[in-house]
């Protein structure tokens, strides 16, 4: 790792041209020091132009992660987490998932500017870029065993429609078990990895990633429709307030998740799912497909498709709905 890649980075997050001269002015070192830490930046797909004369730039401003700035957005609750904010990590949930195991506090918040190895579910990845996404995980410790936590995926979303909803995106829809949809193109997701006994305690890593202002090279690695904020709203989103404004409502949701589970918010999860009473097909793991149509989701998180051979039940381990063509 360059260790003046991301100090530059950060000087170059207003958007506009700095010279070589003045970077390597301002760190006290060489030019070719400069160009060596941003060849650096290229390594990691962090496009950064340079143009003779006028110096180096990037393709468009964004703003940081600021530890500070999403404490201060968090308001009154902010003494219950134990943020982190990091440069760049390859997983946020890998990252928490191990420091778990060591006794790592309950609301352990981490969170990426550039996360370069972000999974799905089931091995798929996640594609984030710099500035192009809020990437963070939340590691959340329940009195309860992992067999109660079923349709904690469900509840989350339903604190991700809140938080968007908050910030004017109204257009958004849940799509089961836990992506969010604007249209038909996916915007954010959840993966949520769990450790403990099935009768507890047990503790749950909560992984977000949304997606603020794609470029065109991250949108190409997406191999299914995807959108972000910045094509959704008029109105740029400040990722420090929009993780902050999640916080809340997250920590809304999980207390009482954990008193009543997913049941409690199971109405408002129907009212936002896209496929509520819609013809969808159920993908298996093995290839196979069931077609059917929504008809409900239980308050353990599964979901009810009524298909020709009768009513079937999906747990959202191994099935991946999509729309029916
Ligand atoms: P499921 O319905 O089973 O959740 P999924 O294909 O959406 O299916 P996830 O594991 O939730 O799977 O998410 C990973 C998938 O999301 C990737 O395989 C890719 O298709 C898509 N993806 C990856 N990065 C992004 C992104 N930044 N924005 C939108 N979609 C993405």
């Amino acid at each position: 790792m360059n260790t003046l890649t991301f100090p530059i980075l950060k000087l170059l997050a207003d958007g506009k041209f700095h010279s070589g001269e003045a970077i390597a002015k301002h760190f006290n070192v060489s030019r070719t020091t400069i160009w060596n830490a941003l060849q650096h930046a290229a390594k990691l797909e962090i496009a950064v132009f340079s143009v003779r004369g006028r110096g180096y730039k990037l393709p468009q401003a964004f703003t940081l992660l600021d530890e500070q700035a999403i404490l201060s957005a968090i308001g009154e609750q902010r003494a219950w987490f134990n943020l982190e904010v990091h440069d760049h990590l390859e997983s946020t949930n890998t990252y928490l998932m191990k420091k778990l195991s060591s006794g790592q506090a309950h609301a352990s918040c981490v969170a990426a500017n550039l996360q370069t190895n972000g999974r799905g579910r089931r091995g798929r990845s996640w594609q984030a870029g710099l500035g192009a996404s809020l990437t963070f995980s939340l590691l959340w410790r329940f009195q309860c065993g992992a067999s109660a936590l079923s349709g904690l995926s469900l509840a989350v979303g339903v604190a991700l429609m809140r938080t968007l909803h908050s910030v004017g995106i109204t257009q958004a829809q849940l799509k089961w078990p836990n992506d969010v949809l604007i249209g038909r193109e996916k915007l954010a997701g959840i993966l949520i990895e769990l450790q403990g006994d099935m009768e507890g305690p047990s503790a749950a890593v909560i992984g977000i990633g949304i997606n603020l202002n794609l470029p065109t090279n991250i949108k190409q690695q997406i191999d299914q429709p995807a959108t972000d904020l910045a094509s959704a709203s008029s109105r740029t989103m400040n990722p420090n307030e929009l993780l902050g404004a999640l916080l809340k409502h997250l920590t809304q949701i999980l207390n009482n998740f954990e008193q009543q589970g997913f049941a409690e918010v199971r109405d408002e999860w129907i009212k936002h799912h896209a496929y509520h009473q819609q013809p969808v097909k159920m993908l298996h793991p093995d290839g196979r497909e069931t077609l059917g149509t929504v008809i409900d989701v239980a308050e353990d998180g599964i979901l009810l498709v009524r298909t020709a051979q009768g009513d079937q039940r999906f747990s959202s381990g191994e099935i991946s709905l999509r729309a029916s063509e």
